[in-house]
């Protein structure tokens, strides 16, 4: 695995979508010896976090790698210095596409910009990879700028004003608060602009209003902006970011999770549905991996699921009623034992005392 991913960071071209159905098709045959996969690869690969087996992600691996650039444009305001990668790519970038600049191509995923050159061309399919797998809106992004952006045009053509620039106005984040573009009058005095730019403000809003109308919540994003940013400008960047595509886009298990919350009456964590869902083996998971043995309980013969064992199984409760009066005599206090309490660790109802709690959690 190690050996494929180090190859892949040396390709910085395109790698054919088959060739990662091939590694697949490998993976699979020598996880299960030849025989027929009895949990999907893709569950499989869900991250510990989520409740999978973080089996790597190798198409992941590849866009993280690929990835870093074209995630470093949104940050490029011309300022890089001469000589630079970026800026060299703005300018090829201006040739052939003069309205667009190289940060929007990063958000416009899914708008057509033709780009001749290879490279910039290659990077932006992998932008727009990254952002369908991870479901990322570009213009729900604060970040996400303003001018020279496919995403935002009046009459067929992006939008440009060397004012607002002066006066640092660049993204969507500046002028749209809560999902609503900020009054004018507001606007005006935050930039400490005058009357003379209401007309390019209507402009603006008019533009944004469409994207209103249809339902998107713009510029809302902000935890997955702030944390894509984080991730660009420190170090580290390739694993970080795999990481982020890799949790961000394993949603497999997420219905089996909704289904605890429902049997348990409560929203859960994302620690706390890791430690529910750490490598346990149950008859469950032995019998879907194994079909030859019983998937019922060691203890009563009922069908041997996480909940079960853990909390439902006769012998379980017998052991938690034990639990529970050790408890009560040993602290006088008046504990009632409930599976939030016992399964996740959460605090008790109406035990005040924080000495007491941090004894109940040893507990
Ligand atoms: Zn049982």
């Amino acid at each position: 695995m190690a050996l494929i991913s180090f190859l892949l960071s040396l390709i910085p071209l395109k790698v054919p979508e088959y060739w990662f159905k091939e590694i697949k098709k490998l993976l699979t045959q020598f996880l299960w010896g030849n025989k027929k996969p009895r949990i999907s690869s893709d569950k499989l690969k869900v991250c510990r976090k989520k409740g999978g087996l973080g089996i790597p992600d190798i198409h992941a691996y590849y866009l993280a790698f690929n990835g870093k650039y074209p995630m470093l444009w949104a940050y490029y305001h011309g300022q890089c210095e001469v000589g630079s990668l970026l800026r060299l790519e703005q300018k090829i970038l201006h040739e052939c596409k003069k309205e667009t600049s190289l940060s929007s191509l990063r958000y416009c995923t899914d708008v057509k910009t033709n780009i001749k050159d290879p490279i910039i061309s290659f990077s932006c399919k992998i932008a727009k990879t990254i952002q369908k797998k991870c479901s990322i809106n570009g213009i729900m992004l604060p970040s996400c700028p303003l001018w020279e952006n496919p995403l935002l045009t009046a009459g067929g053509k992006t939008l440009s004003n060397e004012t607002w620039k002066n006066y640092n106005i660049r993204n969507l984040g500046q002028i749209v608060k809560q999902n609503k573009i900020i009054l004018f009058p507001v606007f005006k005095n935050i930039f400490a602009l005058n009357d003379t730019v209401f007309l390019q403000y209507l402009q603006i809003k008019s533009i944004l209003k469409e994207y209103v109308t249809k339902g998107i919540s713009l510029a809302s994003d902000v935890e997955t902006d702030n944390k894509l940013k984080e991730i660009i400008k420190n170090q580290g960047t390739v694993s970080k970011l795999y990481r982020f595509i890799h949790t961000s886009s394993c949603n497999i298990l997420d219905k089996t999770k909704a289904q605890w919350e429902q049997d348990l009456g409560k929203n859960l964590t994302t620690e706390q549905w890791g430690t529910i869902m750490q490598p346990c083996i149950t008859p469950q998971r032995l019998h879907k991996m194994n079909p030859d043995t019983s998937d019922l309980c060691w203890h009563c013969g009922e069908r041997g699921s996480l909940i079960h064992l853990l909390w439902q199984c006769p012998q379980m409760k017998q052991l938690w009623a034990g639990v529970q009066n050790i408890l009560c005599s040993i602290l006088s206090v008046d504990v009632s034992i409930c599976s939030e309490v016992c399964l996740l660790g959460l605090k008790l109802d109406g035990v005040e005392s924080k000495v007491l709690q941090h004894l109940l959690s040893l507990a």
